[in-house]
């Protein structure tokens, strides 16, 4: 079985300028790759899950959003990241099992990769992002500079390797 990172995509790895959807607009945040390069060398998967409702409000198409996507496979290979996968939601209106606080996607990654929850991880800036945690032994790091008691909290990307073995 593998373990793997759960990462929500804005906010988290990247500046959330609202619906970003261009790779101009795609601005990592402080201590990414350095952080998600060492998350490899520890031997996690990378899967991005990410809530792109900007797809059924129509500010993107779907195909426009899958452009978006293989950029940004492309932006972190070319510096020296592999991105496993990344799954997405595209509704809004819909009524579905795939927009995060639902977890539809979290079990989609576990069927794909075999992956195990025990000793998995998801990381996001919200609470919707780490819902997983509280169904599955999925541990969660919310990247806050609120205090909650719920999760693990840290300020910036790179102090989540402080949590993850
Ligand atoms: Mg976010
Ligand atoms: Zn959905």
């Amino acid at each position: 079985m593998n373990k793997a990172v759960f990462l929500d995509r804005d906010g988290t790895l990247n500046v959330d300028f609202g619906y970003v959807h261009n790779i101009k607009h795609f601005k990592l945040l402080p201590g990414v790759l350095y952080t998600l390069k060492e998350l490899k060398q520890r031997g996690y998967l990378l899967i991005i899950i990410t809530n792109q409702s900007g797809i059924e409000r129509g500010y993107y198409t779907e195909r426009q959003y899958i452009e978006f996507e293989n950029e940004i496979y492309s932006f972190f290979e070319d510096r020296g990241v592999t991105i496993d996968d990344i799954f997405h939601c595209p509704h809004y209106i819909t009524i579905c099992n795939c927009r995060k606080p639902k977890v539809e996607l979290f079990y989609k990654a576990r069927e794909k990769y075999d992956i195990d929850f025990m000793v998995s991880y998801a990381v996001g800036d919200r609470k919707r992002d780490l819902s997983i945690c509280n169904i599955e032994p999925v541990k969660g790091i919310l990247i806050t500079n609120a205090k909650d008691d719920c999760y693990v909290t840290v300020t910036t990307f790179p102090e989540i390797l402080n949590y993850i073995q």
